[in-house]
């Protein structure tokens, strides 16, 4: 069986080896000239950089991947303490660990109560929701119901995020701290659903962890494996159209001629697997925040770092004001992370690799620049000029908050929604944005009318971020094995 994946992303790469080692003939086409989509890496003036994902979260789904390929993990992966510090605009520092007892003693008595509260709830939501909506393939009707019946109420359907912390009593640098995982799923944390709260327990309760040799290192062992299991690799590779007749797809069209093949695994953004199928994709009303990022070799060491680190605005509601009327964020929260503070090899000595990132909007509806596909694409200057500023705001901010890189800047790039266009539609990170609780739910993995198309990826379930996304390439590839088997 000739399968072609589209797209070697974290989904790409995950469903690749699975099809692998179930039989298949597999070529993995990639149109970047680097296998690893968001999870990219650069490298300049001796420093290293992850250039997309940085929170390693549920290291045994990718730990699975290669036990259940016969082999050991080639790669370490160091649990992180602390996993981030928090600095708050009256100066406050606290570091939040994984063990209770540093992370409480940075707090009042009050705040350590909600923090508590905050916390029983996250875990009870993500271990009443986990087994229908994370580990397992999309649930249909009965699972859903099933889920309803057991544990629905709890995830309190009718409640946004702050109504939930309102009611668990949190309150004052607590609230920011909360809302914010919300983001990790691509969500405005003022609309998201309560049942986003489980992503908190995902990270302060289960642990995250530092891949040695980075995100990218761990993208680079599973090609390694995927290449080892016989798949082959085709980077440089763009896949203009899935080429269907009487409901299925028959081949492959590359700029250089037609791949002929029996199945196919989409594992780039869903609506450009439409787009692919020429089926009609209507541009999504409400995109999944974006990002900038600024990559900044920096000279000398600044010890008030952690690997991980988020400074708060004064005024975090109003970021969300800003992306909401598609503006970047005037005074954005700014997540920074060095990963040479934990992995010395990823800057020259004396220096740090800092990664920096703000909040920004998607690009507008039509605006299809980074579409595969040739599609024409159409610019908007006022737009450029103002992803432009935000990337030098981003530095303005850093000054703002004790951490002016002026003057010691060894390398630099930014990156903004304009090149996060070259990996999902329109930069928005997770697709849609969650909003209310049937939002959260992502679409399964095959499509009317299309026998032989299964989708992969942060835009189908069980959703973005690393773990998810390796989840939804095996949950593809499983099904894909089973129903040709059958
Ligand atoms: C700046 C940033 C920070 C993030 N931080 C975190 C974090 O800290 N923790 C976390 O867990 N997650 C984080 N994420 C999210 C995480 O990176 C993604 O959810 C995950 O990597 C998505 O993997 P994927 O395989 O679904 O898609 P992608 O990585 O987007 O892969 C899709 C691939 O398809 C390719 N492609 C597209 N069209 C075609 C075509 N026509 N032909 C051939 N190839 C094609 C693309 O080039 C790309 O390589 C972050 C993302 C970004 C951008």
């Amino acid at each position: 069986m000739r399968v072609a994946v589209v797209g070697a992303g974290f989904a790409g790469l995950a469903a690749a080896i699975d099809l692998a080692r179930g039989g298949a003939a597999v070529t993995l086409l990639e149109r970047a000239p680097e296998v690893g989509g968001k999870a990219g890496e650069w490298r300049a003036g001796g420093f290293r950089f992850d250039v997309g994902p940085s929170v390693f979260t549920l290291p045994d789904v990718v730990e699975a991947i290669f036990r259940d390929a016969g082999r050991e993990r080639p790669f370490g992966l160091e649990p992180l303490s602390p996993i981030c510090r928090y600095v708050f605009p009256s100066g406050r520092v606290w570091d939040v660990h994984r063990e209770l007892e540093p992370t409480l003693a940075g707090l009042d008595a009050d705040e350590q109560r909600a923090y508590l509260r905050a916390l029983g709830a996250a875990r009870r939501l993500y271990e009443d929701a986990a087994p229908t909506f994370v580990r397992g393939p999309a649930p249909g009707l009965l699972r859903l119901a099933a889920y309803g019946v057991r544990a629905g109420w709890r995830a309190q359907p009718g409640r946004t995020l702050p109504g939930l912390l309102a009611s668990l009593g949190v309150r004052g640098d607590l609230l920011p701290f909360f809302l914010r995982f919300a983001t990790y799923f691509g969500g405005d944390p003022y609309r998201a659903p309560a049942v986003l709260h489980n992503i908190a327990w995902v990270e302060l309760g289960l642990g995250v962890s530092l891949p040695v040799g980075g995100v990218h290192g761990v993208v680079r062992a599973l090609r390694e494996l995927a290449e080892e299991l016989g798949v082959e690799v085709r980077t440089g590779a763009e896949v203009e159209r899935l080429s269907e007749r009487a409901g299925r797809v028959r081949g492959v069209a590359l700029a250089d001629g037609e791949l002929e093949v029996d199945a196919v695994v989409a594992a780039v953004d869903r609506r450009w697997a439409l787009r692919l199928l020429g089926r009609p994709a209507p541009a999504r009303r409400f995109p999944s925040l974006s990002g900038t990022v600024a990559l900044l070799g920096v000279r000398g060491e600044t010890p008030a770092l952690a690997p991980h680190n988020v400074f708060f605005p004064p005024d975090y509601a109003r970021e969300f004001d800003d992306l909401r009327a598609g503006r970047h964020p005037s005074d954005p929260t700014l997540y920074l992370h060095a990963s040479s503070k934990g992995d010395p090899a990823d800057a020259p000595a004396g220096h740090e690799n800092w990664f920096v990132m703000a909040n920004a909007p998607a690009l507008p509806p039509g605006d299809d620049r980074g579409a595969p596909g040739r599609l024409p694409g159409r610019r908007d200057a006022a737009r450029e000029a103002a992803d432009a500023a935000a990337a030098r705001r981003l530095r303005s901010t850093l000054a703002a908050r004790g951490l002016d890189p002026a003057g010691r800047i060894v390398v630099e790039r930014d990156l903004g929604p304009a090149d996060l266009a070259r990996m999902g539609d329109r930069g928005a990170i997770y697709g849609p944005m969650p909003q209310g609780l049937l939002s959260t739910l992502r679409p399964g993995p095959t499509i009317r009318g299309v026998a032989n198309v299964w989708l992969a990826g942060g835009t189908v379930h069980p959703g973005g971020g690393i773990p998810l996304a390796l989840l939804s390439g095996r949950y593809a590839a499983a099904d894909l094995l089973h129903r040709l088997a059958r």
